[in-house]
């Protein structure tokens, strides 16, 4: 079969390879890397009774086939799954009839970050071992991809990584997730700011196109194909244990997880419905019932992760809806950022309803999803599952398969809000037990881009 070759969602940037993609994650008019076509999946993966990282291999092969050698990817693969927790790497359980739950969260860092940048720290590696090139990866966090991309990129001989994160604005956990980890590639910088002005800050810095390329910036954020595609694992994954055609209801911030499970799905998994959970900020359930998308302010909530109104992943789908039309989705989202609002062409948006359905918990809703979770089933789960559950269970009547939820966080990442829940607070697992005792290393530095610049100049230039 020939490679894949990737296309931009807005049409009008070169098609490029795997490797180019993975490295490039945006592409140069703006838009966001997709396969040029779905490659179909092998019927034989739901009989061989594989493990994760050997599922991981064969449905992942397709879409890097041309860029790396195959024994050297298996060897990627089975490095990045041997880090999680449990031998199963993502465990399915059931919680109620018919509806279960796929934990995604026995990674380094307990979220199911973990899954996809596990697998993209060691590519990036690999790659930039292959091409002679070191990269300094920046990126901005709010809490959860910090630490994961930290966890994923420690001791690798072709990257430095720099996260920023507003002091004081991050729970400790957290926090001390980034700024612990001893590895002399590692560096944090709490900013005297914002979620916001870090990520200005970011954004800045690659538009300086000078110290972008002295230091060759890059990125691993979720618009990164590359980690679309490793979570397209789990739901074929998910299928395979339950062995009959499903539905995934998937607690939602940027889109990229759920958009995995599509992308499953054009490869041809049977999936009946996906259920898209939002907390608060539900920009994306007004969008499932109305086809219109509306930008209203970002609440805080107790599901962080989620407090998002601009799902960038998003993109992706509309792109599939519009028949890859890149020309009318680069209009579409022209518009949007423009006024705020958009509205689907009528004839596209219909093509959705069929697969698509989107419902919003509010806290107080959440919270009781996990106070009944622990009294029926002495389980605690986290924030962000109970809005998934609370979403599948709304509609468990109207949907006639089973509903995989996507458990996407270890309760004890989100100790507070599981305590008022449920009165039990949470412990941390036994690999982090010691994480308070821990030194930290950050910087703290104000919302200043020279200084932010100097600083990371200093530290990695020495
Ligand atoms: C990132 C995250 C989400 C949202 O996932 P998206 O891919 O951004 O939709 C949900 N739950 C948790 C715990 C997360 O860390």
């Amino acid at each position: 079969m020939a490679e894949l070759r990737y296309v931009s969602t807005r049409g009008s940037a070169p098609e490029l390879g795997f490797a180019d993609a993975m490295l490039t994650a945006l592409a140069a008019d703006g838009g966001l890397y997709l396969p040029d076509h779905w490659p179909a999946l092998d019927p034989a993966l739901f009989d061989a009774g594989l493990g994760y990282a050997e599922l991981a291999e064969a449905v992942m092969w397709p879409f890097v086939e041309g860029s790396i050698e195959r024994p050297a990817f298996a060897a990627i693969v089975s490095a990045a799954y041997g880090t999680f927790d449990v031998d199963d790497v993502a465990p399915l359980v059931e919680v109620d009839d018919d509806i279960w739950m796929l934990e995604l969260f026995h990674g380094p860092t307990l979220a199911f970050k973990d899954i996809a940048l596990q697998l993209l720290g060691r590519l990036f590696d690999h790659e930039l071992g292959a091409r002679g090139q070191r990269v300094t990866i920046v990126g901005a966090t709010s809490g959860d991809t910090g630490s994961a991309a930290i966890e994923a990129c420690r001791d690798r001989e072709a990257i430095d990584i720099v996260i920023l994160h507003p002091a004081g604005r991050v729970s400790e956990v957290q926090r001390r997730q980034m700024t612990t980890v001893d590895a002399s590639n590692v560096h944090n910088v709490a900013v005297d700011g914002t979620f916001d002005d870090c990520q200005d800050l970011v954004k800045a810095m690659f538009a300086d196109e000078l110290f972008r390329k002295r230091m060759r910036l890059s990125a691993v954020n979720s618009i990164n194909w590359a980690r679309v595609m490793a979570q397209i694992v789990y739901y074929v994954w998910g299928a395979t244990k339950l062995g009959r055609p499903l539905s995934y209801a998937v607690p939602t911030g940027n889109f990229g997880n759920v958009f995995a499970g599509e992308a499953a799905r054009r490869m041809g998994l049977p999936v009946e419905r996906f259920v898209v959970a939002s907390n608060r900020n539900d920009i994306l359930t007004r969008f499932f019932s109305s086809g219109c998308l509306e930008i209203s302010d970002v609440h805080p909530t107790l599901s962080p992760s989620m407090d998002i109104q601009v799902s960038s992943n998003l993109e992706r789908l509309l792109f599939e809806i519009y028949e890859r039309d890149g020309a009318a989705v680069a209009e579409l989202l022209t518009a949007f950022r423009a006024n705020g609002a958009a509205a689907l062409d009528p004839s596209c948006f219909s093509r959705l309803d069929e697969h698509w359905v989107g419902t919003r918990l509010d806290d107080e809703e959440t919270l009781a999803v996990m106070a009944g979770v622990y009294r029926d089933s002495n389980t605690l789960i986290d924030p962000h599952t109970a809005v998934g559950l609370g979403a599948a269970r709304r509609f468990r009547a109207a949907i006639e398969s089973p509903i995989v939820v996507m458990a996407t966080a270890d309760p004890a990442k989100f100790p507070d809000a599981v305590e008022s829940a449920t009165g039990v607070r949470p412990a941390l697992p036994k690999r982090m037990a010691d994480l308070h005792e821990r030194p930290e290393r950050y910087a703290e530095i104000a919302v200043d881009l020279h200084a932010v610049e100097r600083h990371i100049e200093k530290v990695i230039r020495g």
